[in-house]
């Protein structure tokens, strides 16, 4: 059997990805042994700093081993053939194309779900339970999986049909017609997000009037943002952790604040948070990142118009004949070095934007160290890994570490303090 030239480029790339993967959290369990940071002194003690660091370890010893699993077992059907068999098998059914690929598509997904099930498990009622952040039942926890799957199905089937579709239709303008099809989808599932989906998963309260909702809105009126619309969901049903969020956007646009977040802060702080929420607005990175994610869409149709056909592609793959669905599964295999690029370039302006969406708030709220104090908490609260390393940092965080923040935001209210040309 001679190895063709995809069948080395995606082997290379998927062990590649997972070594990368390995050694960054190899280098992140390595940079633990520096002691509780600075910034963080007045608000971590040395137990709390020490239950930090195992947490981190065990879930960083879960994710290596699922990225593992998934990688042997993905080699392994792969070596068997498993693509063609599976494409054999649903072609005795005598199926439209287009439900063909669907069924094909949606039975590797759930293949996939099923096997991540177990390290889901784990992670939520075994190492999230250890310290304590677990709330969720485990009727809560099925129902979600089940939860999401459906909805999985229902509206990634609804993009798998029309992608299929005009792919077979189309002729050479298929990427176009496909890329203003699902955008226009996409837009429509944004706008519909906060209030037919979320409540399936979360619910939605309104703020009730008092002290918080009157500091809410004073905020509001100081910053020129009307905030209509915010409501307290009921995260501590699931997890002890806090948050907040803003989803949708138009009169379909949402301020949720957790109610574990309500919990456990007082008015400066949480009011610190949504200044925060309402900086990524101030500075449009909701709406820059939906464009992002359409122009990376359209790349990456056009790239697969040009792969989707291609029949070494499929041979790599074990295919007999080139299909819709066989492409689309092999592509994005292919894909995975151009991921492995994007992703920390994604990450990267993600926390960007959350320094900028800090800058905002530490600005706009009358006490700024009520934000570090936010965040202080909330980092020790969560078990925020202190000290991850910059590599491990680079490819995996959306947010800065809490004492980049920190600093950060201190820097901001005290520009004096800061020789000029050293900020970022
Ligand atoms: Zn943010």
């Amino acid at each position: 059997m001679t190895v063709t030239l995809y069948q080395w480029f995606i082997l290379i790339a998927l062990i590649g990805e997972f070594s990368v993967n390995a050694i960054s959290g190899l280098l992140n369990l390595r940079a633990m042994k520096a002691g509780i940071p600075e910034e963080m002194r007045d608000t971590v003690d040395h137990e709390t700093y020490t239950t930090a660091q195992r947490y981190a370890r065990d879930r960083l010893r879960l994710e290596n081993l699922s990225n593992l699993f998934e990688l042997g077992l993905f080699l392994l059907f792969w070596s068997l053939g498993g693509f063609a068999v599976l494409d054999r098998f649903i072609s005795t059914f005598a199926l439209s194309p287009v439900v063909s690929g669907m069924v094909f598509v949606g039975s590797l997904v759930i293949a996939g779900h099923l096997l991540q099930l177990p390290f889901s498990y784990y992670g939520t009622f075994v190492i999230e339970e250890r310290y304590g952040f677990n709330r969720s039942t485990r009727r809560t926890f099925l129902l979600d999986r089940i939860k999401g799957l459906l909805f999985l199905g229902l509206f990634g089937g609804m993009v798998l049909a029309g992608v299929f579709q005009l792919f077979r239709v189309s002729g050479s303008d298929a990427w176009w017609h496909a890329w203003m099809a699902v955008t226009l989808f996409f837009l429509f599932m944004q706008y519909i997000t906060p209030t037919w989906i979320m409540p399936w998963f979360l619910s939605f309260e309104p703020l009730p009037d008092g002290e918080l909702k009157e500091a809410i809105l004073r905020y509001s009126s100081s910053s020129g943002y009307p905030l209509s619309g915010i409501y307290q969901v009921d995260g501590s049903r699931r997890s002890g952790k806090a948050n907040a969020f803003f989803t949708g956007f138009g009169k379909n646009r949402r301020v949720a604040l957790f109610d574990t977040l309500i919990q456990k802060h007082d008015t400066a702080e949480i009011v610190a948070v949504l200044a925060h929420e309402v900086g990524h607005f101030k500075h449009r990175h909701i709406l820059k990142r939906m464009v992002l994610s359409i122009v990376h869409l359209g790349v990456l149709l056009f790239l697969f118009q040009l792969f989707v056909t291609d029949a070494d592609l499929a041979a790599a793959f074990g295919m007999e004949r080139t299909t819709l669905h066989g492409g689309l599964v092999f592509f994005g295999l292919l894909m995975t070095p151009l991921n492995m690029l994007l992703s920390p370039a994604m990450h990267a302006l993600s926390r960007r934007y959350e320094f900028q969406a800090d800058n905002f708030a530490a600005k706009t709220v009358n006490d700024p160290e009520s934000l570090a104090r936010a965040l202080k908490k909330l980092s020790r609260d969560t078990l925020s890994n202190l000290t991850p390393h910059p590599i491990y940092v680079t490819l995996n965080y959306s947010h800065p570490p809490v004492t980049e923040r920190i600093r950060a935001i201190r820097a901001a209210v005290a520009p004096e303090a800061v020789p000029k040309g050293h900020g970022s």
